[in-house]
C-alpha cells in the first residue's frame, strides 16, 4: 500500500480554475512593488492603493492564494504564539500591549476589506474554546488575561473544573479571572469526553477561506484601481538590487524599477538581495525564518452545523514539543450544496532545510494515522479511526526569531520593506501588516513597535 495520498486543499478547490496566467510581459516602472500574492501581499496592495496615491505592482511566482494562504486552517485569531508575558519582558509593557491591541483591532480592518471589496467569501465569527489540563498552562494564560486587563484590552472568559487537581494551588492574584464550574461544563465547551481537560479559555474567533477572500479582494483591486495597479502571476522575482532611492527587480524575463519593494513572501525567499547603499542584506532574512510544515485533514458531512473552533493543548509543560491540535467545523459550499467541513490540524514537521519542502508533494499516510490514533480521541470522540478524509493538505509556516510578524522598513535600506513571518497565526497579522505598511508609506508617525524589523 502507498505511504502517501494526494495533497488536496478545500480552500484551493473553491478558487476559480479558469483564469489564464498573466505573467509580466514588459519592463515596468512603478512606486511600490509587492512580492507575493497571499493574504499578506493582497492586504498590503489593498491598503496601499486605498490609503495612498502610489502606483502598485503585485508580483506572484505561482497563482494568487496558492501558498500558505491556500493551505492553512483558516482560523481567525488574534493571539501571538508566544506568551504575552514574554513579549512584555522583551519589549516592555506599553509596546507589547500596543502590538496586541493592533492585532485585536484587525477585526475592524477585515470588516473594511470585506465591505469595500464586496468580497462574498464566507467569514464566520463566534467564540472559540481552548482546553488545558496542566496548572502551568493555565497560569500562563491567566497571566495573559491579567496583563490584558491591565492594558485595558478585552479579557478572555475562563472556566476551571471543580475537579481540577490543582484548583487549590491557583494563586490568589488570579481571582476574578476565572470561574469554577462542574466538569460537565468543560466537556460541553470543548465537546470532548477526555476528562484530562479541566480548564477552558474562550475568546473571539472566526474562520474563513483566506485564499478565496484574497482572490475576491484582488478582483476588486484590478477593477477599482486599474490605472495605478497591475497584478502579474507566474512570475518569479529572482534578484533585487537596492540603491538609496530605488529597487531594480529582476522578475521573470523583465526588469521592474520601484521606489519601494515590499516582501510578502511568507519568509521563504529564493531571490538574491543586493544592497548597493549600505551593509550587506543578502540572505540574512532567509536564515532568520525557520520553516515548519503544518499538516491538516478534513471531512465533509451533509448536515449543516454552526461554525466553531477548538484547540487542545497536549504538552504537560509550556514550551514542550508536542504541538497543540486545532479543529474547526464550518458551513462549506460545494457543488452539490452546503455541508459542514471539519478540519483537524496539529501535526508538524520542522524543516532542517527549507529547500526540502515541495508544495505539490503528496500527504504522508503516517500523519493520517497520527490524527486517527492520537488526535481524534480528544477532538472528535464520536468519529471512528480509519474513515476516509475528503481532504488532506500541508503548508509552509515561517517562524521569525521573536515569533512576531516583521512589518516595516529593512534597517539597512528602507527601500526594502517586509510584511512576513506567519508564526502560526498569520491570517489577521497579515492584514494588520498591510495596513501598517500603507501607514509607513504615508509617513504616519507610528513610533517603534514590536513588529519593527531589526
Ligand atoms: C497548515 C497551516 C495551518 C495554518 N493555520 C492558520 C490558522 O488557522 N490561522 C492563522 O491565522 N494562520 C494560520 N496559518 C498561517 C497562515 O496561513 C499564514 O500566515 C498566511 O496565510 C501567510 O500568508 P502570506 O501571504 O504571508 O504567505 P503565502 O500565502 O505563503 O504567500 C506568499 C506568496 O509569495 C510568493 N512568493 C514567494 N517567493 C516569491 C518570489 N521570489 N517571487 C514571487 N512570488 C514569490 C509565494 O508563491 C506565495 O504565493 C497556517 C499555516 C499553515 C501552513
Amino acid at each position: 500500500m502507498s505511504n502517501t495520498i494526494p495533497s488536496r486543499s478545500p480552500w484551493i478547490e473553491q478558487l476559480r480554475s479558469s483564469d489564464a496566467p498573466r505573467p509580466l510581459t514588459h519592463d515596468v516602472t512603478t512606486d511600490v512593488t509587492i512580492v507575493g500574492a497571499g493574504i499578506a501581499g493582497v492586504s498590503t496592495a489593498f491598503f496601499v492603493l486605498r490609503d495612498t496615491d502610489q502606483r502598485v505592482l503585485l508580483i506572484e511566482r505561482d497563482r494568487v492564494g496558492h501558498g500558505a494562504t491556500g493551505h492553512n486552517a483558516g482560523q481567525l485569531a488574534t493571539y501571538f504564539e508566544r506568551p504575552l508575558a514574554e513579549l512584555v519582558e522583551e519589549y516592555g509593557f506599553d509596546r507589547a500591549m500596543a502590538g496586541q491591541a493592533a492585532i485585536d483591532n484587525t477585526w475592524d480592518l477585515l470588516d473594511i476589506m470585506i465591505a469595500e471589496s464586496g468580497a462574498t467569501a464566507r467569514i464566520d465569527r463566534f467564540i472559540g474554546h481552548m482546553g488545558m489540563f496542566a496548572l502551568n498552562h493555565l497560569q500562563v494564560h491567566l497571566l495573559h488575561s491579567q496583563l490584558r486587563r491591565q492594558g485595558g484590552l478585552r479579557v478572555s472568559a475562563c472556566v476551571v473544573s471543580e475537579q481540577a487537581p490543582f484548583l487549590d494551588d491557583l494563586p490568589e492574584e488570579f481571582d476574578g479571572l476565572y470561574t469554577v464550574v462542574p466538569q460537565s461544563r468543560v466537556r460541553e465547551l470543548l465537546r470532548t469526553s477526555d476528562d484530562r481537560y479541566v480548564a477552558v479559555m474562550s475568546d473571539q474567533k472566526g474562520c474563513g477561506n483566506s485564499a478565496l477572500l484574497v482572490e475576491q479582494v484582488l478582483d476588486h483591486l484590478v477593477t477599482t484601481f486599474g490605472e495605478r495597479f497591475q497584478f502579474v502571476d507566474n512570475t518569479a522575482v529572482k534578484h533585487i538590487s537596492l540603491d538609496r532611492s530605488t529597487a531594480t527587480i529582476s522578475a521573470g524575463d523583465h526588469c521592474v524599477i520601484a521606489s519601494r519593494v515590499v516582501m510578502c513572501t511568507n519568509g521563504f525567499v529564493d531571490h538574491v538581495v543586493e544592497n548597493l547603499a549600505g551593509d550587506e542584506i543578502g540572505a540574512s532574512l532567509n536564515h532568520r525564518v525557520a520553516g515548519t510544515v503544518g499538516y491538516m485533514a478534513g471531512f465533509v458531512q451533509d448536515n449543516v452545523l454552526e461554525a466553531n473552533a477548538f484547540s487542545y493543548i497536549r504538552n504537560a509543560e509550556i514550551g514542550g514539543d508536542i504541538p497543540y491540535v486545532y479543529v474547526t467545523s464550518r458551513p462549506f459550499d460545494r457543488a452539490s450544496g452546503r455541508a459542514t467541513l471539519t478540519c483537524i490540524g496539529g501535526p508538524e514537521n520542522i524543516l532542517e532545510d527549507r529547500a526540502d519542502y515541495f508544495p505539490n508533494d503528496d500527504f504522508p499516510t503516517r500523519v493520517i494515522d497520527e490524527i486517527d490514533n492520537e488526535i481524534l480521541p480528544i477532538v472528535q470522540p464520536s468519529r471512528a479511526a480509519g474513515l476516509k478524509y475528503d481532504y488532506a493538505w500541508h503548508g509552509l509556516m515561517g517562524y521569525t526569531d521573536a515569533r512576531v510578524r516583521l512589518i516595516g522598513f529593512e534597517p539597512r535600506n528602507p527601500v526594502l520593506m517586509y510584511n512576513l513571518g506567519c508564526n502560526g497565526v498569520g491570517f489577521m497579522p497579515s492584514i494588520y501588516g498591510g495596513r501598517r505598511i500603507s501607514q509607513l508609506l504615508s509617513g504616519d508617525p507610528l513610533g517603534p513597535s514590536i513588529f519593527d524589523p531589526t
